[in-house]
């Protein structure tokens, strides 16, 4: 068959490359210039290099992506650093690692060995993570985070230091609002799963490098007519035929659409209307969106803090917006030890002397001159690393804000399935019924679900 993906993000690139794998013709179309959609390389202007447009960082239970990275024959080992889980504060104040002890002991011994928190506390979240797991992982209906917390009587420095982190971390919403359902799928699948699905996994190359590049080189090697790598391209007109669908023009077999929630919509309305159509559509206008921050500041020279991954306490009314802050020299001073990329890579592409401070949930930052920001922030940081002596001066900065980043995970939203009303369409993205939240992993699931369904329809 000759399939259209419309969308170069993860999740339409995983439909594609499932369907090549199958030996279909598919037809790539992205209206940016690169792929990757919201995780890939971009150029910042302020810095003159090649840098993400927002740090990214996976987890062990990410089991989807890193299997499609190995069919594409690429070492997850090298393009990763990976460590056990260890949500350090910068500033000393809290600590919890999971120790190399089989599950669920490892995160056990963690939380009874965690720095900051009273032996109260630390047998309360033990209590709360063991109940949720009594229950199947499953929270009552509406179920906000923040309420589940309180029924299990969560102090507000366990909120804090632990929880608050994680909830913002997966599903970039804030705790009283975020959907407690969506929230216990990822603590099942992380917290709940084998040893290593709570190890952190930092990539240590641009988010275009660890597989979208591998991918347009597989799509660009096509030779059937009409199969290929269109980007630049905005799908703008989808036409449905009897015996498939147009795409601005160009004749398919069938389509996904793998566009973010707005454009998919927009071109799903442009198809005749077909029994379930519209309530199809009315699904699509309910979801809402939260931005992500990153700020990357550029040290004098490396800093190489102790860990490549640190907590930040956020203060937002003295703009201190910072909730995790990243090393980038850290990482290339792990990465010649562990010799899986040449010495110095990190070095090599300019990035080692970059910190990245992430900001979920940044809505409160957008009231705000990105200078002023930039400066609470950048004291923010000196502040609570004091204990690793003094930051190197910093030399440049960029503010990325994705402004639609993710779906707020509220409780309630009803989210479409991969399989539309209308025949040969499919959707694929984040946002789709994975039963994750908008995170990569979802993406990835999303897009091997939207090519599972095509391909049993069509056979
Ligand atoms: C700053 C930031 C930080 C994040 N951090 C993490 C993290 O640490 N871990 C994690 O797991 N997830 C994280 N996420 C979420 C993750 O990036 C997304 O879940 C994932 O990238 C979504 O992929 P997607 O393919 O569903 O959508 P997208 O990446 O949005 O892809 C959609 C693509 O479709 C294209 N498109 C739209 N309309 C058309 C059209 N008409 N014609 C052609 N092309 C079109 C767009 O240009 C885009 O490339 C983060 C997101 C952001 C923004």
């Amino acid at each position: 068959m000759k399939i259209a993906v419309i969308g170069g993000g993860w999740a339409g690139l995983t439909a594609a490359w499932s369907l090549l794998q199958r030996g279909h013709a598919v037809a790539l179309f992205e209206a940016g210039r690169s792929l990757g959609g919201r995780a890939r390389r971009i150029h910042s202007r302020a810095l003159d290099l090649a840098t993400d447009n927002g740090q990214h960082i996976l987890l062990g239970a990410y089991t989807e992506t890193l299997d499609l990275m190995r069919e594409l024959g690429l070492d997850t080992g090298r393009l990763f650093y990976r460590e056990r889980l260890s949500l350090q504060a910068a500033d000393g104040s809290f600590g919890l690692r999971t120790l190399p002890l089989p599950a669920p002991l490892h995160l056990l011994a963690g939380v009874l060995g965690a720095q900051g928190l009273t032996l109260k506390e630390r047998l309360r979240l033990i209590s709360l993570t063991t109940s949720l797991r009594r229950h199947g992982w499953k929270t009552a209906a509406g179920m906000t985070v923040g309420q589940w917390l309180e029924q299990g009587r969560q102090s507000p420095q366990v909120i804090r230091s632990f929880w608050q982190p994680l909830c913002l971390a997966a599903l970039n919403t804030p705790v009283p609002d975020a959907c407690a359902q969506l929230f216990a799928h990822v603590l099942r699948d992380s917290l709940g799963g084998p040893k290593d699905a709570t190890d952190v996994l930092i990539p240590r190359v641009d988010l275009s490098k660890l597989w979208p590049d591998e991918l347009l080189r597989r799509l660009n090697g096509q030779s059937s007519p009409g199969a290929g790598l269109h980007l630049g391209h905005a799908v703008r007109k989808l036409h449905a035929c009897p015996s498939g669908i147009a795409v601005d023009g160009q004749h398919f077999d069938a389509a996904i659409v793998a566009g973010n929630v707005p454009s998919t919509s927009r071109l799903l309305a442009q198809l005749e209307a077909v029994p379930d159509s519209l309530p199809y559509l009315d699904m699509l206008s309910d979801f809402d969106f939260l931005p992500i921050a990153t700020i990357t500041l550029k040290l004098e020279h490396p800093w190489q803090l102790p860990q490549p991954m640190l907590l930040l306490h956020d203060h937002p009314a003295r703009l201190q917006f910072g909730q995790w802050l990243f090393d980038r020299s850290a990482l290339a001073a792990r990465e010649t030890t562990e010799a899986h990329l040449p010495a110095g890579h990190i070095a090599q592409t300019g990035t080692a002397s970059l910190l990245h401070i992430v900001i979920s949930d940044a809505s409160a930052l957008q009231e705000h001159k990105q200078d002023d920001v930039v400066a609470a922030v950048t004291a923010q940081v000196q502040a609570q690393t004091q204990r690793f002596g003094p930051m190197p001066r910093v030399t440049g900065h960029d503010v990325i804000v994705e402004k639609r980043a993710t779906f707020a995970a509220r409780p309630g939203l009803a989210r479409p399935t991969v399989a539309t009303p209308w025949p040969r369409v499919w959707v694929a993205g984040d946002w789709t019924d994975t039963g994750y939240p908008g995170v990569l992993e979802g993406a990835v699931r999303s897009g091997r679900q939207a090519a599972a369904s095509l391909l049993r329809s069509l056979a």
